[in-house]
Parts: C-alpha cells; sequence; structure tokens
C-alpha cells in the first residue's frame, strides 16, 4: 500500500471489503452522487478531535478557539459551536461565518497583523471577547474607533516570543524575522498604555507560534515567556485574566509523530496550576486535518513513452480530475498528502506515478512517487486534507471550486454545492 497503516489508521478513511469509507458510507457512493472533485469530512472525527484536546486540559479552567481559517465550511464551524468551541478568526469575513452558524460572539478572539477600520468597527459592535493585537499601530486604532464608538474593547496582545517552533518556514510566525507579533520588551509599555486607556480593557496575553508542530518543547518555552511576563505585569500592578496559548499542534501526514496531546495537556495544567488564568487555545489543524479526504477520478493515464523498464525509470503521469486550485499545500509548501485508490484494485501493474492535475503549471501536482495500480477513470481519495484544504481553493484556470459533504454515521449531506461557472461570471461586467 502507498500509504502506512499508522497514517490510515490517523485517518477518517478505512477500507471496507476493498473500498474506502468515511464513516459507515462509501467514498464511491459519495462521488456517484455529487460528482469529483470533492472534499469528505467526518463529522465524528472532528468531534473526537475536539474532545481528545478539551479532555486533555481537563482540571483547568479553559477555551477551545477553533481557529477558522483552517476550514471555514460553515457546516465544520456548526459542528464545533455545538460542541461548545469558541472561535480564532483572521477577518469580518471569518466572523461573519461565525455569526451565520450561531457561534458565541463573546468567544470570539480576532487574530492577524492586518485588521481593517471595518473589520474593528464589526467586531467592536459585535461584542467579540477579545482582540489579540499585532502592534502599536493597531493598539491606537482599536482605541479610537472604540472611543468613537463608545465602546471599550477588550485586548491581549500577541507576543513574538522569537522561539523557533521547528517547522516549515512558511508556516512558522513566532520568530523575530517573522511579521506576527509584538516583541516582549515593547509589550510591557503597550500595556502600560492600554491599562491607562478608559476605551481599552486589558485581558490577556496571547501567541502562537506555528503551526504542525510535533515536539512540544517550543510551545513549552512559549508559555515559560508568557508566565514570565504576566509575573512582571503583576509586579506592575496590571493583572492579567487571559492567557492565550495559540494554535499549532501537528498531525500525521505521512510518518511524524502525531503530537502527544496528553503529554502536553499534563505540563500545561502543572505550570498554570495555583494561578488564577483562563487558558485559550487556538487549534486549526488538528482538528480537521484528517477528518478530511479530497476525492478525484484519474482522467488519463500518460505512462513514459517506451520500454517497461523506460517505465520504471522515467515519469508516468497520472492526471486527474483535481488541481492546485482544489488542494493547493503540494504546490506551496511541497507538501505529503498520503494517496489511496478508493476501490483498491489488482488488475492493473503497479508503477510508480507522478499525480497531477489539469491546470497549466508545472507546480500543479498533488503527489510524487507513488506506486499505484491505476485505471483510467479510477477514483482516488487524498488524505488529511481538511485542513488548509478548500479554503485554500481558488478559481485559477476558472475551474469551479469542488462540492463538499458532511459525513455522519450511515448518511452524508451536501453542505457545499459544486460552484458553477454562473457564480464564477456573476460578479463581472462587460
Ligand atoms: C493559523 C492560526 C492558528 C491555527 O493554527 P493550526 O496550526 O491550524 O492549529 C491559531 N492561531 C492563529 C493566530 C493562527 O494564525
Amino acid at each position: 500500500m502507498s500509504v502506512t497503516p499508522e497514517l490510515l489508521n490517523a485517518t477518517a478513511a478505512h477500507y471496507r471489503n476493498g473500498e474506502l469509507f468515511i464513516e459507515n458510507v462509501s467514498l464511491r457512493e459519495i462521488a456517484d452522487s455529487v460528482g469529483t472533485p470533492l472534499y469528505a469530512y467526518s463529522s465524528a472525527m472532528l468531534t473526537q478531535q475536539y474532545r481528545r484536546l478539551d479532555g486533555a486540559l481537563a482540571g483547568l479552567a479553559h477555551q477551545l478557539h477553533y481557529a477558522v481559517k483552517a476550514n471555514s465550511t460553515l457546516a465544520v464551524l456548526q459542528t464545533f459551536a455545538k460542541l461548545g468551541a469558541g472561535f480564532d478568526i483572521v477577518s469580518g469575513g471569518e466572523l461573519s461565518r461565525v455569526l451565520a452558524v450561531g457561534g458565541n460572539p463573546e468567544q470570539v478572539v480576532f487574530s492577524g497583523v492586518g485588521k481593517s477600520t471595518e473589520e474593528i468597527d464589526f467586531a467592536l459592535k459585535t461584542g467579540i471577547e477579545c482582540f489579540n493585537v499585532e502592534s502599536a499601530g493597531e493598539l491606537e486604532r482599536i482605541s479610537a474607533r472604540a472611543t468613537l464608538l463608545q465602546k471599550v474593547a477588550p485586548i491581549a496582545l500577541r507576543i513574538n516570543p522569537n522561539v523557533d517552533p521547528k517547522t516549515h518556514p512558511y508556516i512558522s510566525t513566532g520568530l523575530k524575522e517573522n511579521k506576527f507579533g509584538i516583541l516582549q520588551h515593547t509589550a510591557l509599555a503597550l500595556y502600560q498604555q492600554a491599562a491607562a486607556d478608559p476605551h481599552l480593557q486589558v485581558r490577556g496575553v496571547a501567541c502562537h507560534i506555528g503551526s504542525q508542530i510535533c515536539e512540544p518543547t517550543p510551545l513549552f518555552d512559549a508559555l515559560d515567556q508568557l508566565l514570565g511576563l504576566i509575573d512582571d505585569l503583576n509586579a506592575q500592578g496590571i493583572t492579567l485574566t487571559d492567557l492565550d496559548l495559540g494554535g499549532g499542534f501537528g498531525v500525521t501526514y505521512e510518518d511524524e509523530q502525531p503530537f502527544d496531546v496528553d503529554a502536553w495537556g499534563r505540563h500545561v495544567v502543572g505550570k498554570l496550576a495555583g494561578r488564577r488564568l483562563k487558558l485559550s487555545i487556538e487549534p486549526g489543524r488538528f482538528l480537521t486535518a484528517n477528518a478530511g479526504v479530497l476525492v478525484t477520478r484519474v482522467e488519463y493515464l500518460k505512462p513514459e513513452e517506451g520500454s517497461d523498464d523506460d517505465q520504471q525509470q522515467g515519469k508516468n503521469f497520472a492526471v486527474i480530475d483535481a488541481a492546485m486550485n482544489d488542494l493547493l499545500r503540494p504546490s506551496l509548501y511541497q507538501a505529503w498528502h498520503g494517496v489511496l485508490p478508493v476501490q483498491e484494485n489488482r488488475s492493473a501493474p503497479t508503477k510508480r506515478w507522478e499525480i497531477v492535475g489539469p491546470v497549466c503549471e508545472s507546480g500543479d501536482w498533488l503527489a510524487k512517487s507513488r506506486n499505484l495500480a491505476l485505471h483510467e477513470g479510477d477514483l482516488l481519495s487524498i488524505l488529511s486534507a481538511g485542513a488548509y484544504g478548500s479554503v485554500l481553493s481558488s478559481n485559477y484556470n476558472s475551474r469551479n471550486r469542488a462540492a463538499e459533504v458532511m459525513v455522519s454515521g450511515e448518511s452524508f449531506r451536501l453542505v457545499r454545492r459544486r460552484e458553477s461557472i454562473q457564480d464564477q461570471l456573476s460578479t463581472e461586467v462587460l
């Protein structure tokens, strides 16, 4: 098989009588019904991942804020809202999505380096839990808008702890060279300024050092720094009540050791014992990545021309109907995703395939060098596609964005219909 049993076990997909299922529904049945490409999510796995993280912090006052940007499909947000999740947003659009599923605005934290005036006003009027402020300029603007609107803005400063999360440079955010957060030595003065401002309510401190973190030490280092800052502020008469450690918990895509949630939880619970702090975390990927798959159909096989020997050495291309516009992670980060046949097919010879899409870019590939037995027309499932998948999709090459379904037990629901060309043309005029 082209993926390890451990990986398959970590995802929502599993074989039953040679056919790939999510929960009790066959992916072939879903593809027959809604067409391909399609994203399918397991509601049971979304729930299970949420409960694992939540359970690891048992005994501590805490709140999970699901990072909406990992997957903002309304049905996914609704699943978490029903479990009592708060939300971490990075735009006004994401706030609108949270409100659309009945999410509680008093459990929404607003992160991001570029909050616009319009977005700040929207969040102030909605009454969100906290602005995680990323610069002195932003603090001033939030204060000015709150004054104008006669509101008091709850704030935390997002600290850049300058620790290396040991992950891909594109998803590292807590190093001095990254654009995110405020350095600790600047933060003290900003806290004093905020504490003296009647239109700001100083609530807490936040950080988020990166994504796909598999080893907890950098997260513990960041925690120690923030606790030190909290103590320094206390000595100056500024008491913080909220500590937000961000997200970044890693998952298995290939052979990574899964993030040890329970060991991490024990450490954090121990560190915070006896402190009157409410802990927040902002998981995104951990909750959704392995709950989702991208199902696609093989359009054409383009084996290396020549003999069997040439094909062993050369490039054999399997052109599928999903592309970089549907799942950008391989093109953007050279990310590895497991690829499995939806119907195990032992009749075709196994070859090493480059799995590529129809988009006119050489960077349009979904997987490289996979040993698979393929026929034209076969269905493939791209694993671990539930996070940073559909949210990063685009209309490049005027392709319609994929359909999405939520599987629950024996049944599935279409939760986002496939986009139509009319949808795409409707925003334009000649
Ligand atoms: C992206 C992001 C998260 C979620 O990161 P994951 O790696 O998906 O858990 C959390 N907080 C902030 C501020 C983010 O930008």
